[in-house]
């Protein structure tokens, strides 16, 4: 699965895990060992009445308990019959801008995105990529706090921004990124009229450090210019030559062939309706070219959603009222009469395809649609579509991890962070059980969920 264009990646992957080695060892050097319990491992395979030992933020070695020799000396962690499953990974959001009693710029800095990436983690999250709308250098700056031990959260990718000059999100959005923009003196979008431009703005890209590129290409229900062929074909060809991948905001069929052939690495609002063919499909596939369906958001105001207590739990009560207020008074919600049909003749072709299909949510993009609960809600949408509870696992962890380039996460495996949830039903059932956290783990040390509750309330 590696390609050439990785190496850099890997590099940097070697340094970063070296890194996290070194500091997580200063906090246990003991070996724990988990056991009577299901081991979901996150690339489609469980392992019935397991142990797991994790030592110095990492696991030591995962196995069936009859074949597996305990380290001496090591503690022992009864589960009691509970499943255990990777941490999971949105791998479309942007994150600081939803503050919960408000949203916009006016939010984005340190302090909210800390809560943000601590909100993840209450949820089972190890990891999230917010799609070009951060000040790179300020969200690297977390991460190494995060990395540093200042807090615990979960982890952060973020790409820089490219689309036609003066575009980029949708238009609401857009205005609140370029506040942020003039408030930090950081650039996160780059326009780019011509093949040129383009590949002047990725080289300018690479000499940052970035690791991801995120295009806008559609016209946003034409409210803004489409980004031509001959630039994102330029773009992508410049970033792969720099190891950077491009991930691409396409919400319509048409430019999907021509992007597939540019040789971009996912699209993160994957179209799944009938224009997107067979043909397509396969060449998704053959490409290994992920896609993030991205549909909670559109079923957004479908639910009355400040009656879940999953969501109530870490919310503040006027936030509640609020959510309770505006669902009782939307003007028009719900279904087109086609929808669910199309969806799932879209979803089972791409399936077959062997397309992968990663979760990513867009949480943080707009109002209302939130952090980590949104990943749970698409993983339920995955599984009503037809995927096996396993399979939606799958993307939302190995899959997504993968296609992320985190290879150290995203699956239960010897030498990988120590990055899980321990729930107290088996999603496997009724994949809703992700919701019944017991607790959750990053790089080996329980995330105090409670002690969030309380400051989120
Ligand atoms: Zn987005």
């Amino acid at each position: 699965m590696k390609t050439l264009f990785e190496a850099p990646l890997l590099l940097a992957l070697a340094l970063l895990l070296h890194a996290e080695a070194a500091t997580a060892q200063s906090t246990g050097e003991t070996a724990v060992v988990y056991q009577n319990a299901s081991f979901i491992t996150g690339d489609g395979s469980v392992l019935t009445d397991g142990v797991m030992v994790v030592r110095a933020g990492l696991i030591d070695l995962i196995g069936s308990r009859a074949s597996t020799t305990l380290p001496a000396g090591a503690v022992s962690v009864d589960l009691q019959g509970r499943t255990v499953m990777p941490a999971l990974i949105d791998a479309h959001a942007h994150i600081g801008y939803e503050a919960y009693t408000g949203w916009g710029a006016e939010y984005y800095g340190q302090q909210n995105i800390v809560e943000n990436l601590q909100r993840y983690a209450w949820y089972g999250f190890g990891a999230v990529f917010s799609a070009g709308s951060d000040p790179v250098e300020l969200a690297r700056e977390i991460e190494a706090a995060r990395q540093a031990g200042d807090y615990q959260g979960a982890r952060l990718l973020v790409a820089s921004g490219m689309a036609p000059p003066g575009q980029g999100p949708n238009a609401a959005f857009l205005a609140h990124v370029l506040a942020v923009e003039e408030r930090t003196g950081q650039r996160i979008l780059r326009g780019a009229a011509t093949a040129e431009q383009g590949r002047e703005a990725v080289r300018e890209i690479a000499a940052t450090g970035s690791r991801f590129i995120k295009i806008w290409v559609d016209d946003r229900g034409g409210t803004q210019e489409k980004m031509p062929a001959e630039v994102y074909s330029a773009i992508a060809d410049e970033a792969r030559s720099h190891g950077i991948r491009v991930l691409v905001h396409q919400q319509a069929a048409e430019d999907m062939p021509g992007l597939i052939d540019a040789g971009i690495s996912g699209f993160l609002h994957g179209r799944i309706g009938p224009d997107v063919d067979e043909a397509m499909a396969r060449a998704m596939a053959e490409n290994e070219i992920f896609l993030v369906p991205n549909l909670g958001l559109g079923e957004l105001r479908w639910e009355r959603l400040a009656d879940d207590p999953f969501l109530s739990d870490v919310l503040p009560a006027a936030v509640v009222q609020r959510l309770g207020e505006a669902f009782d008074t939307r003007q028009s919600a719900g279904p087109g009469p086609t929808y669910e049909q199309d969806l799932r003749v879209g979803f089972a072709r791409l399936q077959a395809a062997s397309v992968d299909i990663v979760l990513g949510t867009d949480a943080g993009a707009v109002r209302d649609h939130f952090f980590g609960y949104a990943g749970h809600r698409e993983l339920e949408i995955f599984v009503r579509l037809g995927m096996t509870p396993l399979q939606a696992i799958s993307a939302a962890t190995g899959r997504a991890a993968h296609h992320l380039g985190l290879e150290d996460a995203g699956t239960l495996t010897a030498g990988k962070r120590a990055d899980f949830i321990v729930l107290d039903a088996s999603p496997l059932e009724d994949i809703r059980n992700t919701r019944r956290i017991h607790s959750v783990f990053l790089a080996g040390d329980a995330f105090d969920r409670s002690a969030f509750q309380q400051t989120a309330q």
